[in-house]
C-alpha cells in the first residue's frame, strides 16, 4: 500500500483546483487518507456537489441532493439517486461525495520533518514553490524546495518569480509529481528530482532519504589547484606570448618570481609553487605588453 503515494503525487499534479475528486478518492483505502490527512498533505475538502457513477454500460452523474434520514435506520444518511438512465434507485451515503483538497505547504512540513530540515516552511511562488528548510544535500548543507506544476506552460515564469529560489546558492528543487521541463535561467539550475519516485509513506509519516536522492558522489565540486608548478605556469604564458618557446617562457616566470611581480609559495627551484590568481594578473599584463609590440611591428 506504500507505493500509493507515489501515485498519488503523481495524480495530485494533474487535478482541476488540487481537489480529489471522490472518484479520485475512491482509487485509495479510507484509512489511507486518514493518515495523509492527519500528515497535513490532504484536508477534507467538504462533499462534491455531483460524482460520477459507473453504471457498467453507462456513466452517470449523480447530484448531491442533501442527506436525509434512511426510512429504516435513522442513524444512517442517504442520498437516493433516482435515474432513468438505467441507474434505476441508487443509494448514495455522504461518504461516497466527500473529497479532498491536497496541501502544498503540508506536504512541504511533511518533507521537512522527514529530512530533518531546519528553518520553517515558507511559499516562495503562490501554490507553486515552497522553501521547505535548510539541510545538508550531496554532502553540503543548501536550500531544499518544493515545486508544483513545474511541467506546465507558466512553470519558467514561476520559478522566476520564485525570489527565494532565485537567491539560493545550490539550491535542490523536489518537484511533486512531475519532471520539470526547461525552465530554468541559465545558470540557476538547481539540483532536481521527483518527490513521487522517492517518498513513501511510513508508520510516522513520511520516508525520505536524502542522501539518495541527491548522493553527494555525484557533485563533488573540482576546485582548481590554487598553487601551480614554474612548467604549469610557462605552459600558460606560452600560450599568450607569441615568438618564445618553453623553455624562454620558464626563465621568464622564473625571473619575474625573483622579482616578486606575483605571489609565491617563497622556495625557489624544483619546490616553487606560484599563486594561480595572481599570476594570471601578471600574465595578462604581459600578453598586453606582447600585443603592443605587435602593433608597433606592423604600424
Ligand atoms: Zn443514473
Amino acid at each position: 500500500m506504500h507505493d500509493d503515494f507515489g501515485r498519488l503525487l503523481a495524480r495530485v499534479e494533474h487535478l482541476r483546483d488540487g481537489v480529489l475528486s471522490p472518484q479520485d478518492a475512491r482509487v485509495w483505502p479510507r484509512e489511507w487518507l486518514a493518515s495523509l490527512e492527519a500528515l497535513g498533505i490532504v484536508e477534507a475538502a467538504g462533499f462534491a456537489d455531483e460524482i460520477v457513477l459507473d453504471g457498467g454500460d453507462h456513466e452517470c452523474f449523480a447530484p448531491n441532493l442533501g442527506f436525509e434520514k434512511h426510512p429504516d435506520d435513522p442513524d444512517r444518511l442517504i442520498c437516493v439517486h433516482r435515474c432513468m438512465n438505467g441507474c434505476g434507485r441508487v443509494i448514495l451515503e455522504p461518504r461516497d461525495f466527500e473529497q479532498w483538497r491536497f496541501s502544498m505547504l503540508g506536504l512541504a512540513e511533511a518533507v521537512r520533518c522527514a529530512i530533518g530540515a531546519s528553518g520553517r516552511v515558507v511559499e516562495d511562488a503562490p501554490g507553486r514553490i515552497v522553501l521547505i528548510g535548510t539541510a545538508s544535500v550531496a554532502g553540503q548543507v543548501g536550500d531544499v524546495f518544493l515545486g508544483f506544476g513545474l511541467a506546465r506552460p507558466d512553470a519558467a515564469g514561476v520559478a522566476a518569480s520564485a525570489t527565494r529560489l532565485v537567491a539560493s546558492d545550490g539550491p535542490a528543487l523536489l518537484s511533486v509529481g512531475v519532471k520539470p521541463g526547461d525552465i530554468w535561467s541559465v545558470g540557476k539550475r538547481p539540483m532536481t528530482a521527483v518527490l513521487a519516485e522517492h517518498a513513501r509513506l511510513g508508520t510516522e509519516g513520511l520516508d525520505l532519504d536524502l542522501a539518495k536522492v541527491f548522493p553527494a558522489s555525484g557533485l563533488v565540486e573540482v576546485k582548481p589547484d590554487a598553487w601551480i608548478t614554474v612548467t604549469a605556469a610557462a605552459e600558460l604564458l606560452l600560450a599568450d606570448v607569441s615568438g618564445i618557446d618553453l623553455n624562454k617562457a620558464k626563465a621568464r616566470v622564473s625571473k619575474a618570481a625573483g622579482e616578486r611581480r606575483f605571489r609565491t609559495n617563497g622556495k625557489e627551484g624544483r619546490d616553487r609553487r606560484i599563486d594561480r590568481d595572481s599570476f594570471s594578473t601578471w600574465r595578462l599584463a604581459q600578453r598586453e605588453r606582447d600585443n603592443d609590440a605587435w602593433e608597433r611591428r606592423h604600424s
